[in-house]
């Protein structure tokens, strides 16, 4: 399974400019679309899921194309949409069973096997008769993700799935979405938090802004930021001045003072042990000094 994106752009009705020439090519497995607020990922996972239509643009599912092939589309896809919520008084398997009759899973025994089965992998097997919303808001997530996968979709786009969970359930979800990643199918995770994408995603977009500004591994990123990572031994007065002259990653107390980790083009006016980059470092250094505010001062400071 592959997706195409060729030059994709979205301008909603009221002149809003959402997504500009987006180009990317998604192929099975776990794929992150990584940015911040207002970057247009909701707008490319709408369009992805039929829900809107791009202003100019071609989209390839494998051999389908999205603009004329959308009922072929729709049969092979699994969302969990930013905002789901459970309106129906329905119990847990009820529902699950409600939407699973939507698939190709027509046979009522057959698909009797597949809600239980799925229950089973989300972990919620034994609250299967409680009713749906009264469920923990981990639980509801975990739901979620399971009317997503149930059914057999080729394709499952979630977006900003642990929004709102504690961290347990959030790295819960994620192993939840990795074992469910197989050579055949396509998930993509859309979110703003970094940890999200890190261990789980081969390959990765970066939006801001509506544009593509990053498009390789998260490891790729992560080598970006090598040698500009720094840990400071800074006193309590310092972290102020050294915060603003570079984007803080963390600040731990020591027994001296504070260890400040920052990202930085070069570091000046202060000593620093370089240290290995992980991907939150990664994306700070890549927003702040390719694209952001910082990248000026360093062309000024040639
Ligand atoms: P993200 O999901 O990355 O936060 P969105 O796709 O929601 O980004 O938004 C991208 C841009 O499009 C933002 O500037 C947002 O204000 C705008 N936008 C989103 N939805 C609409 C809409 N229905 N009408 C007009 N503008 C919109």
């Amino acid at each position: 399974m592959k997706i195409s994106i060729k030059d994709l752009s979205m301008v909603y009705k009221n002149g809003n400019r959402a997504l500009s020439d987006v180009n990317l090519v998604i192929n099975s497995g776990m794929y992150g679309l990584l940015g911040p607020n207002g970057a247009g990922k909701t707008t490319l996972m709408r369009i992805l899921v039929t829900l809107m239509k791009p202003s100019t643009g071609i989209v390839k599912v494998g051999d389908l194309d999205l603009m004329k092939d959308r009922r072929a589309i729709r049969s092979m896809l699994g969302y969990l949409p930013q905002d789901f919520t459970l309106f129906a008084k329905l119990r847990t398997w009820e529902f699950l069973d409600y939407v699973a009759s939507f698939t190709e899973l027509s046979n009522k025994r057959q698909r009797g096997t597949a809600v239980d089965e799925m229950l089973e992998k989300v972990g919620l097997f034994d609250v299967r008769d409680r009713m749906a919303n009264k469920l923990s808001g981990g639980m509801k997530r975990r739901l979620g993700i399971a009317q997503a996968l149930i059914g057999n979709p080729k394709i499952v786009i979630v977006d900003e799935p642990t929004t709102g969970l504690d961290p347990e359930e959030r790295i819960r979800f994620r192993n939840l979405l990795a074992d469910m990643s197989t050579k055949d199918i396509v998930i993509i995770l859309s979110t703003h938090i970094v940890g999200d994408i890190s261990s789980t995603c081969h390959d990765m977009a970066l939006l801001n802004e509506g544009k593509v500004v990053f498009n390789q591994s998260p490891d790729a990123l992560v080598e970006m930021a090598r040698g500009h990572v720094w840990a400071i031994d800074a006193i309590d007065s310092e972290v102020a001045v050294i915060q603003e002259k570079y984007p803080v990653i963390s600040t731990v107390p020591t027994a001296n003072g504070m260890e400040v980790q920052v990202v930085a083009d070069r570091l000046k006016d202060y000593a620093g042990r370089s240290i290995e980059p992980n991907l939150e470092h990664a994306y700070v250094y890549f927003m702040e000094y390719k694209i952001g505010r910082h990248v000026d001062d360093e062309v000024l400071a040639g």
